[in-house]
């Protein structure tokens, strides 16, 4: 595919004049610099218009119900899936990352779409409840309703997987979506929403596109959408919270991690495998990405040569050999780079890599960094790896847990009990254990973190109610001989009451 120069195809067939740009701008292939694409800037205008544009067709779009629409996202995966090549060079083009890791990127976001349109009726339709004895004269229903019009705003790193865990979502819980990707991936983002035009034409509005950069999404977030799905940086999700509390809107805040791994006494080598392919894949960029290790005394040494050997294979590129490839956003090398200067100069020590030439760096583990360093405690979002030896798993587990944010992580453990008790204990969304990033490939579960990690949940149950709202409704089956909530009630009525809630409830102390 060559360059594109993005016009949503509903304003090609759309005769006025393209009002609703203010400029374009471009985006451009990390490795060699080349331009992949030129959008354009939405403005407010430009977004409200294309966020009044969607509402009837989210309004279409719920009308249909679960079964037509599971047909249309059915369509919609099928386009997908057969084009995983052609999207996976695009995001290797836009983003950097390997073409293999953007297949495999590419294959979990279409597994959540089946998922998600698979167990959207079961989750959301609408089902009795129990009344309960109070209310036993009553049938009790409970639906999940669309909320409408849900802006999702999303990062750069995976730039497939990540919005698709709203939109996905979003859509087969009866939601249109209004998606604004990075500025620094809008071509993948312009090819997810025009495959959605391509595959199910009779509802294209219902996945609508602004390009830009912060003021775009600051205008999806005042554009009167019903939720604003946000997943990107603490520092930007503070700010789309304040702009979002403008209008009220609901927002889902999926933010940035410091993901650590705890290697207990008995784990294996698999645990330095696991690491290095959590602390370096995709270069480090990684919300759920390991970014600090503890170990135990009685692993530390077999565990540190172990991931250092591995290491040493691992060479940054954008060929297809290469293990991972350049900084998407250069400006992140910066960040890194500060990292390990700070660590460096805090008396830790690197056991190898430790160079940033331009937007590549090289695999980096770093030894003996102090805890209270930018390198343990901020998001550093490069392939590094600080290991620290601990004494036992439950110090491993309180160093783990003291941190600002809690999104993922992981513990290596031959125990089940131990590594399950250390995982429950984790503060964090999500523990894989002996493993690592392996929650994000179960559709059935929540993915979403604590603190400064953010809150609310995709993917599973709780996605697909994250973007609906509880209807409760109750239905009179018959009349009550005496109706306590009536202002014929007779005297005495709610005195048995009482006496009936005491008989029940009175006798526990
Ligand atoms: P970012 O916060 O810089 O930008 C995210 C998005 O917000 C972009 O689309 C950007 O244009 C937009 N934006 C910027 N300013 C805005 C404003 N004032 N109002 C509204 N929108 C605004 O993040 P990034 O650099 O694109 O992504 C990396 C970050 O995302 C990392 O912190 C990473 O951990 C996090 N992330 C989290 C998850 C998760 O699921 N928790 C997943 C992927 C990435």
């Amino acid at each position: 595919m060559g360059n594109l120069r993005h016009m949503p195809l509903s304003e090609e067939l759309d005769s006025s004049p393209r009002r609703d740009t203010a400029g374009t701008f471009e985006s451009t292939d990390p490795a060699t610099g080349a331009v992949v694409g030129v959008f354009p800037v939405h403005d407010t205008d430009a977004v409200r218009a294309i966020v009044a544009r969607t509402r009837p067709a989210a309004e279409h779009w719920a009308a249909l119900g679960f079964a037509e629409r599971g047909l249309r996202l059915a369509a919609y995966r099928g386009h997908l899936a057969r084009r995983i090549d052609e999207l996976a060079d695009l995001v290797h083009r836009e983003n950097g990352k390997p073409h293999d890791d953007a297949v495999l990127e590419i294959t979990l976001a279409v597994d959540h779409l089946a998922w998600a349109a698979a167990h959207a009726r079961k989750t959301l339709g609408l089902r009795r409840v129990r009344p309960g004895l109070l209310a036993a004269n009553q049938a009790a229903y409970l639906e999940y309703q669309p909320l409408g019009v849900v802006g999702v705003i999303g990062p750069w790193n995976y730039p497939v997987f990540t919005p698709m865990g709203s939109i996905a979502y979003a859509l087969a819980a009866g939601n249109a979506g209004v998606f604004k990707p990075s500025e620094f991936t809008p071509a993948v983002g312009a090819w997810l929403a025009d495959a959605w035009r391509t595959a199910v034409p009779d509802v294209a509005d219902a996945f609508g596109l602004v390009t830009g950069s912060g003021e775009t999404g600051a205008a999806l977030c005042r554009a009167g959408v019903d939720k604003l799905a946000f997943t990107g940086s603490a520092a930007t999700g503070r700010k789309v919270m304040a702009t979002c509390a403008e209008t009220l809107t609901p927002v889902l805040m999926e933010l940035g991690g410091k993901d650590a791994m705890i290697v207990d006494d008995d784990a294996d080598v698999a645990a330095a495998d696991a690491a290095v392919w959590g602390g370096m894949s995709n270069a480090g960029q990684t919300c759920i990405g390991i970014e600090r290790v503890y170990a135990t005394s009685a692993v530390y040494d077999r565990f540190v040569t172990e991931v250092t050997s591995r290491v040493a294979d691992l060479r940054p590129g954008s060929d297809p050999q290469a293990a991972y490839g350049p900084m998407t956003m250069a400006g992140q090398a910066d960040v890194v780079r500060r990292h390990l200067d700070d660590a460096v100069a805090a008396g830790g020590s690197v056991a190898t890599g430790g160079t940033v030439d331009g937007g590549v760096i090289a695999p980096t583990v770093l030894l003996d960094v102090p805890e209270d360093s930018a390198a343990v405690r901020e998001e550093t979002f490069g392939p590094t790896l600080t290991i620290t030896r601990v004494a036992d798993a439950e110090e491993a587990l309180r160093r783990a847990n003291d941190s600002t944010m809690g999104l993922g992580g992981s513990v290596f453990s031959g125990s089940p009990a131990r590594a399950m008790s250390l995982a429950r204990r984790m503060r964090s969304g999500m523990t894989a254990i002996n493993s690592v990033l392996s929650f994000a490939s179960v559709p059935a579960l929540p993915f979403g973190g604590v603190g400064e990690s953010g809150f609310g949940r995709i993917h599973g149950e709780d996605g697909l109610r994250e973007f609906a709202r509880a209807k409760a409704i109750t239905r009179l089956r018959f009349a009550l001989p005496v109706n306590p909530m009536s202002f014929t009630r007779p005297a005495g009525a709610v005195d048995a009451l009482a006496r009936i809630t005491r008989l029940r409830h009175g006798r526990r102390r």
